[in-house]
Protein backbone atom coordinates (compact mmCIF):
# COMPACT_ATOMS: atom_id res chain seq x y z
CA UNK A 1 0.00 0.00 0.00
CA UNK A 2 1.66 3.24 -0.88
CA UNK A 3 1.20 6.99 -0.02
CA UNK A 4 -2.45 7.83 1.12
CA UNK A 5 -2.48 11.98 1.10
CA UNK A 6 0.35 14.88 0.14
CA UNK A 7 0.10 18.10 1.13
CA UNK A 8 2.33 20.12 -1.30
CA UNK A 9 3.03 23.78 1.20
CA UNK A 10 3.20 23.56 4.87
CA UNK A 11 4.30 26.37 7.68
CA UNK A 12 2.19 23.84 10.21
CA UNK A 13 4.23 20.56 10.80
CA UNK A 14 7.78 21.27 11.22
CA UNK A 15 8.35 24.66 13.70
CA UNK A 16 10.25 27.14 11.28
CA UNK A 17 10.37 25.45 8.42
CA UNK A 18 8.31 25.19 5.05
CA UNK A 19 7.86 21.21 4.45
CA UNK A 20 5.45 18.89 2.45
CA UNK A 21 3.44 16.35 4.10
CA UNK A 22 3.44 13.02 3.18
CA UNK A 23 0.44 10.37 4.87
CA UNK A 24 1.18 6.84 5.12
CA UNK A 25 -1.66 4.41 6.23
CA UNK A 26 -1.78 2.09 8.93
CA UNK A 27 -1.37 2.36 12.78
CA UNK A 28 -0.44 -0.58 15.60
CA UNK A 29 -2.24 1.58 17.83
CA UNK A 30 -6.26 3.24 18.45
CA UNK A 31 -6.20 6.04 20.10
CA UNK A 32 -9.52 7.72 21.09
CA UNK A 33 -8.29 11.08 20.23
CA UNK A 34 -6.41 10.33 17.06
CA UNK A 35 -8.23 12.52 13.86
CA UNK A 36 -6.84 10.36 10.90
CA UNK A 37 -8.81 7.39 11.63
CA UNK A 38 -10.03 7.13 8.33
CA UNK A 39 -6.17 6.08 7.35
CA UNK A 40 -5.95 3.56 10.15
CA UNK A 41 -9.41 1.92 10.10
CA UNK A 42 -10.01 2.22 6.35
CA UNK A 43 -7.17 2.76 4.13
CA UNK A 44 -8.42 0.85 0.81
CA UNK A 45 -11.04 3.88 0.58
CA UNK A 46 -7.95 6.04 -0.37
CA UNK A 47 -6.58 6.25 -3.55
CA UNK A 48 -2.86 5.60 -3.61
CA UNK A 49 -0.69 9.30 -4.68
CA UNK A 50 1.57 8.51 -7.68
CA UNK A 51 4.65 8.54 -6.18
CA UNK A 52 6.76 10.09 -9.23
CA UNK A 53 4.47 12.88 -9.39
CA UNK A 54 5.23 13.26 -5.43
CA UNK A 55 9.06 13.36 -6.18
CA UNK A 56 8.64 15.08 -9.17
CA UNK A 57 6.88 17.84 -7.45
CA UNK A 58 9.27 17.72 -4.41
CA UNK A 59 12.40 18.06 -7.12
CA UNK A 60 10.94 21.14 -8.55
CA UNK A 61 10.22 22.99 -5.45
CA UNK A 62 13.32 22.08 -3.74
CA UNK A 63 14.55 25.48 -3.50
CA UNK A 64 11.60 26.86 -1.76
CA UNK A 65 11.02 23.71 0.35
CA UNK A 66 12.90 22.96 3.43
CA UNK A 67 12.10 19.45 3.98
CA UNK A 68 9.08 16.56 4.14
CA UNK A 69 7.15 15.36 7.10
CA UNK A 70 6.22 11.76 6.82
CA UNK A 71 3.62 11.16 9.31
CA UNK A 72 0.23 8.90 9.34
CA UNK A 73 -1.08 6.29 10.47
CA UNK A 74 2.03 5.33 11.68
CA UNK A 75 4.86 5.55 9.04
CA UNK A 76 7.45 3.32 10.89
CA UNK A 77 4.75 0.20 9.54
CA UNK A 78 5.27 1.34 6.07
CA UNK A 79 7.70 -1.27 4.11
CA UNK A 80 8.40 1.73 1.81
CA UNK A 81 9.69 3.91 4.63
CA UNK A 82 13.44 3.91 4.23
CA UNK A 83 13.22 4.15 0.04
CA UNK A 84 10.93 7.65 0.92
CA UNK A 85 13.33 9.15 3.16
CA UNK A 86 16.34 8.21 1.23
CA UNK A 87 14.24 9.69 -2.22
CA UNK A 88 13.88 13.01 -0.55
CA UNK A 89 17.50 13.59 0.98
CA UNK A 90 18.48 12.60 -2.40
CA UNK A 91 16.44 15.76 -3.67
CA UNK A 92 18.69 17.64 -0.98
CA UNK A 93 15.73 18.06 1.47
CA UNK A 94 15.31 17.16 5.16
CA UNK A 95 13.20 14.12 6.53
CA UNK A 96 10.93 14.77 9.97
CA UNK A 97 9.44 11.93 10.91
CA UNK A 98 6.45 11.62 12.97
CA UNK A 99 5.76 8.33 15.16
CA UNK A 100 4.43 6.51 17.99
CA UNK A 101 7.75 5.26 19.03
CA UNK A 102 6.27 1.62 19.12
CA UNK A 103 9.21 0.15 16.75
CA UNK A 104 12.00 0.76 18.30
CA UNK A 105 14.28 -1.27 16.07
CA UNK A 106 12.90 0.38 13.32
CA UNK A 107 13.83 3.75 14.43
CA UNK A 108 17.31 2.26 15.56
CA UNK A 109 17.84 1.64 11.82
CA UNK A 110 16.50 4.68 10.10
CA UNK A 111 18.75 6.56 12.42
CA UNK A 112 22.09 3.79 11.77
CA UNK A 113 21.44 4.53 8.05
CA UNK A 114 20.92 8.61 8.80
CA UNK A 115 17.78 8.77 7.05
CA UNK A 116 16.03 11.12 9.25
CA UNK A 117 16.96 15.08 10.43
CA UNK A 118 14.11 15.73 13.54
CA UNK A 119 11.75 12.87 14.94
CA UNK A 120 8.91 14.30 16.75
CA UNK A 121 7.36 11.43 19.01
CA UNK A 122 4.46 11.08 20.84
CA UNK A 123 4.17 10.19 24.51
CA UNK A 124 1.06 9.69 25.43
CA UNK A 125 1.21 9.41 28.91
CA UNK A 126 2.92 8.48 31.94
CA UNK A 127 5.00 5.88 31.54
CA UNK A 128 2.80 3.08 32.94
CA UNK A 129 0.78 0.26 30.92
CA UNK A 130 -2.28 0.91 32.28
CA UNK A 131 -2.70 4.62 31.57
CA UNK A 132 -0.52 4.36 28.30
CA UNK A 133 -3.02 1.32 27.04
CA UNK A 134 -5.97 3.50 27.87
CA UNK A 135 -4.50 6.75 25.39
CA UNK A 136 -3.18 4.43 22.58
CA UNK A 137 -6.04 1.95 23.25
CA UNK A 138 -4.63 -0.85 22.18
CA UNK A 139 -2.66 -2.41 25.45
CA UNK A 140 1.09 -1.30 25.03
CA UNK A 141 4.25 -3.16 26.38
CA UNK A 142 5.55 -0.02 27.96
CA UNK A 143 9.41 -1.33 27.91
CA UNK A 144 9.00 -0.75 23.56
CA UNK A 145 8.12 3.14 24.02
CA UNK A 146 10.78 3.75 26.94
CA UNK A 147 13.20 2.45 24.50
CA UNK A 148 12.22 4.23 21.44
CA UNK A 149 12.88 7.16 23.67
CA UNK A 150 16.07 6.43 24.66
CA UNK A 151 17.14 5.65 21.40
CA UNK A 152 16.12 9.22 20.13
CA UNK A 153 17.53 10.55 23.15
CA UNK A 154 20.81 9.40 22.46
CA UNK A 155 20.47 9.47 18.54
CA UNK A 156 22.45 12.88 18.42
CA UNK A 157 19.95 14.20 16.16
CA UNK A 158 17.03 16.87 16.56
CA UNK A 159 14.04 15.72 18.29
CA UNK A 160 10.52 16.60 20.76
CA UNK A 161 8.37 14.59 22.86
CA UNK A 162 4.93 15.29 22.48
CA UNK A 163 1.61 15.26 24.21
CA UNK A 164 -1.76 15.96 23.48
CA UNK A 165 -3.47 17.11 27.14
CA UNK A 166 -7.14 14.80 26.78
CA UNK A 167 -9.16 16.20 29.63
CA UNK A 168 -11.38 13.30 31.32
CA UNK A 169 -7.85 10.66 30.39
CA UNK A 170 -5.12 13.24 30.91
CA UNK A 171 -4.94 15.25 34.42
CA UNK A 172 -2.63 18.13 34.27
CA UNK A 173 -0.50 16.44 36.61
CA UNK A 174 0.02 13.76 34.31
CA UNK A 175 1.52 15.90 32.07
CA UNK A 176 3.99 17.08 34.30
CA UNK A 177 4.62 13.20 35.25
CA UNK A 178 5.26 12.50 31.85
CA UNK A 179 7.99 16.00 31.55
CA UNK A 180 10.17 14.09 35.19
CA UNK A 181 10.39 11.03 33.20
CA UNK A 182 11.49 12.11 29.44
CA UNK A 183 13.77 15.01 32.14
CA UNK A 184 16.46 15.42 30.56
CA UNK A 185 15.32 16.11 27.15
CA UNK A 186 15.68 18.38 24.29
CA UNK A 187 12.11 19.57 23.93
CA UNK A 188 8.88 18.96 25.34
CA UNK A 189 5.46 20.07 23.46
CA UNK A 190 1.64 19.86 25.05
CA UNK A 191 -0.25 19.81 23.10
CA UNK A 192 -4.32 21.20 22.92
CA UNK A 193 -6.55 19.08 22.42
CA UNK A 194 -9.28 19.30 19.78
CA UNK A 195 -12.31 17.61 20.02
CA UNK A 196 -13.93 17.54 16.53
CA UNK A 197 -13.34 14.84 14.27
CA UNK A 198 -11.94 12.26 17.38
CA UNK A 199 -12.48 8.61 16.61
CA UNK A 200 -14.18 8.40 20.02
CA UNK A 201 -17.53 9.71 19.52
CA UNK A 202 -17.20 10.36 23.51
CA UNK A 203 -14.54 12.55 23.20
CA UNK A 204 -16.01 14.73 20.59
CA UNK A 205 -18.61 16.22 23.37
CA UNK A 206 -15.38 16.76 25.55
CA UNK A 207 -14.45 20.32 26.34
CA UNK A 208 -10.22 20.93 25.90
CA UNK A 209 -8.47 22.41 28.94
CA UNK A 210 -8.37 26.07 29.28
CA UNK A 211 -5.31 28.16 27.82
CA UNK A 212 -4.63 29.27 31.07
CA UNK A 213 -4.23 25.94 32.64
CA UNK A 214 -1.98 24.53 29.62
CA UNK A 215 -0.06 27.88 29.74
CA UNK A 216 0.46 26.56 33.78
CA UNK A 217 1.46 23.45 32.96
CA UNK A 218 4.43 24.29 30.70
CA UNK A 219 5.63 26.60 33.71
CA UNK A 220 5.88 23.34 35.35
CA UNK A 221 7.14 21.80 33.08
CA UNK A 222 10.03 23.82 32.40
CA UNK A 223 11.32 22.80 35.73
CA UNK A 224 12.16 19.00 34.28
CA UNK A 225 12.60 20.16 30.20
CA UNK A 226 14.67 23.34 29.40
CA UNK A 227 12.61 23.85 25.81
CA UNK A 228 8.76 23.74 26.76
CA UNK A 229 6.82 24.54 23.72
CA UNK A 230 2.75 24.89 24.01
CA UNK A 231 0.57 24.55 21.30
CA UNK A 232 -2.77 25.83 21.66
S1 LIG B 1 -0.64 6.71 17.07
FE1 LIG B 1 -1.26 8.51 15.90
S2 LIG B 1 -2.09 7.71 13.99
FE2 LIG B 1 -1.99 5.99 15.42
S3 LIG B 1 -4.02 5.91 16.34
FE3 LIG B 1 -2.72 7.16 17.67
S4 LIG B 1 -3.04 9.28 17.00
FE4 LIG B 1 -3.81 7.93 15.37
Amino acid sequence: MGIKGFIKTSLVDWDGKVTSVIFLPNCNFRCPMCHNYGLILHPERYPDQDYEEIMNYLSENSDFLDGVVITGGEPTLHEGLERICKDVRNLGLKVKLDTNGYMPDKLLKLLEDDLVDYIAMDVKAPLREDIYSKLSGVKVDIERIKESIGIIKSSGIDYEFRTTVVPSLLKPEDVVEISKELSPARRFAIQQFVPENSMSKVLREIKPYDKKILEELARECKRYINEVILRA
